[in-house]
């Protein structure tokens, strides 16, 4: 399972589960996809592998599995 984490690593922006929207590399950093297209293009920052869109997770199973609440935000 996906660690969601709560917020952009690059801007810090809240990033929700359900919230498409977003992508995650292989070490489940992620990032808004606007972020993406202004300045990782593609590159995860943090660990160098490649972004790819991060599915999004259901309320149903959110209530279940919740989001991380750890904020790795690092800029
Ligand atoms: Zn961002
Ligand atoms: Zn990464």
């Amino acid at each position: 399972m996906l660690g969601m984490r709560p917020d952009c690593e690059s801007c810090s922006k809240d990033l929700l589960a359900e919230q498409a929207g977003a992508l995650v590399s292989s070490f489940e950093c992620r990032f808004y996809d606007s972020c993406d297209k202004d300045k990782l293009h593609g590159i995860c920052p943090n660990c160098g592998g490649a972004l790819s869109p991060r599915p999004t997770r259901s309320q149903s199973l959110l209530a279940k599995y919740p989001d991380s609440t750890e904020r790795k935000y690092i800029c």
